[in-house]
């Protein structure tokens, strides 16, 4: 079985697979965690069963030392550039080499966590020089002036991770109420975050690194200009499927996502997808919603190999 991104999703799929004694190779185009490793490593995570708290990237590497400790073979640094269907296998072409697998699955996550922009005049020049789209390490914020972007769960969480290692954190939100989870609303409110609402990033300006911001009331329509070290900015990952077209998958009418029966069956036979990139009615994209179906996909892909399946 060769499973196609080692995020929660594509590590549980291989704890499955090596439960049934298929040889499993798992593929990462970066480090196995997937978004828990890559987008918010120091994000404490809540809603993991048995976890009451755990790091995010504490629970990431418990996941790929499980998935090592049943078998599995993880290559990391290796994208999977193509996917073609055989007569009796499916042939996955890497950046790396070939590999044929009686059976694939997909968990490739967002794709290549490719962030949303903004738009915001600056924002391209100070890319990397105090304009962030994810936090890979919180201490680097610490006695900053941080302005987070958004009014989702992913802002207000990341928000929430800097509180008490920045000197102030600001949230600024084009709308007048947030768009997230209730838990994750009254954590800010009960916080020292300050919160603008009908706030847009207008600019953000400085010499060699960000110093302050211009925003725009969409309500008063006044401008203010804010000093700040750091702009965090998170408006949601446009998922990259341009290449999951051509491996002749079938898609969402947006283009998004692939859409999967109960059994995470996909359009192409023998393929099968699991996690953030599959979709079927009442999704919601979480680790432990993405281990379930990482688990499903296994099973059915076991099945599917084992045919006529008895055991
Ligand atoms: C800021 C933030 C906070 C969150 N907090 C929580 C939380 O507290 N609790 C919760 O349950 N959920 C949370 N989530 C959601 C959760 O992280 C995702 O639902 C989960 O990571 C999905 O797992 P996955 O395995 O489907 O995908 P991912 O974690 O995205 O992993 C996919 C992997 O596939 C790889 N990949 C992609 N394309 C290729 C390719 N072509 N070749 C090889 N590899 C490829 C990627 O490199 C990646 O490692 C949060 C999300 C964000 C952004």
């Amino acid at each position: 079985m060769i499973i196609v991104g080692a995020g929660p999703a594509g590590l549980t799929a291989g704890i499955f697979a090596r439960s049934r004694r298929l040889e499993t190779l798992i593929l990462d185009a970066g480090k196995a965690g997937g978004q828990l490793v890559f987008l918010y490593p120091t994000k404490l995570i809540h809603d993991y069963p048995s976890y009451i708290r755990i790091g995010a990237s504490d629970l990431a590497k418990l996941m790929v030392t499980h998935a090592k400790e049943q078998g599995c073979t993880i290559n990391e640094d290796e994208e999977v550039v193509g996917l073609e269907r055989k007569e009796e296998s499916c042939l996955v072409k890497t950046s790396k080499g070939e590999y044929e697998g009686k059976t694939v699955i997909l968990a490739i996550g967002m794709g290549l966590f490719e962030p949303r922009r903004l738009g915001a005049l600056g924002e391209d020049k100070y890319h990397g020089n105090g304009v962030y789209y994810r936090i890979p390490c919180a201490e680097d914020f610490e006695d900053k002036r941080v302005l987070f972007v958004g009014g989702g769960d992913t802002a207000l969480e990341m928000a929430l991770s800097l509180e008490s290692i920045a000197k102030e954190v600001i949230l600024i939100h084009r709308k007048d109420v947030f768009r997230a989870m209730e838990e994750n609303v009254e954590n800010v409110e009960a916080s020292k975050i300050n919160v603008m609402f009908r706030t847009e990033l207008k600019e953000i300006q400085g010499n060699e690194c960000v110093n302050r911001v211009v925003v725009f009331n969409n309500e008063t329509e006044e401008d203010t200009t804010i000093d700040v070290d750091a702009v965090v900015i998170n408006i949601g990952f446009s998922p990259n499927l341009a290449k999951a077209t051509e491996w002749g998958i079938e898609l969402d009418e947006k283009g998004k996502h692939i859409p999967v029966d109960a059994s995470m069956r996909t359009s192409i036979e023998g393929v099968f997808a699991c996690g953030d990139i599959v979709m079927y009615p009442g999704k919601d994209k979480r680790i432990v919603t993405g281990c379930g179906e990482g688990a499903t996909a296994a099973i059915s892909a076991y099945k599917y190999i084992k045919k006529p399946y008895w055991a």
